[in-house]
């Protein structure tokens, strides 16, 4: 099943749904189509153009600020897929603190890792080994949850998505 980018009145951008969903919203003329994926959606009454990126009508009010979800896709997106103490490929998460002595599991103590590293870091804390964090792992800005949605993002979606957030 193919998913659309919504944006909302503003052109921000809001969530991804499935293309179904986002066709009924169009054809209840509560969305625009911007974008559609040149295949259509036959019903037994109409034919509509699968959209790829729609447009709200009205404002929706975004009650808090988007934090992207925590999970382990969201966490090698974030880290390229590279484990954070040897740069080697990633096949789990680790957190830097370990949850033994207090680490939290927030973007902010867990990175990519991968086993060999995993398993030599055990239980301790960083100074108490020799490894070393490739980088500071940070919550990603406000739109990667796009990514962590989709995997990865459609070409014809990057103008809709700000190049500065994405990159992050
Ligand atoms: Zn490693």
């Amino acid at each position: 099943m193919s998913r659309a980018l919504v944006l909302n009145a503003t052109y921000e951008p809001l969530c991804v749904v499935p293309s179904r969903r986002a066709a009924v919203l169009v054809l209840d003329r509560k969305a625009e189509v911007l974008h559609d994926t040149g295949t259509a959606l036959h019903s037994e009454h109409l034919t509509v153009p699968v959209p790829s990126v729609i447009r709200l009508r009205s404002f929706v009010k975004v009650p808090y600020r988007r934090r992207a979800p925590l999970n382990r896709r969201g966490v090698f997106a974030r880290d390229d897929h590279r484990c954070q103490y040897c740069a080697g490929a990633a096949e789990s998460i680790d957190h830097v603190v370990p949850r033994s002595r207090g680490g939290e599991h927030t973007w902010e103590n867990v990175v990519a890792a991968c086993r060999s590293c995993n398993v030599r870091k055990r239980d301790r804390l960083l100074h108490e080994t020799t490894m070393r964090l490739q980088r500071r792992p940070t919550a990603p800005r406000e739109l990667t949850w796009v990514v962590v949605a989709v995997g990865s993002v459609p070409t014809h979606w990057e103008p809709y998505l700000h190049p500065a957030t994405l990159s992050a």
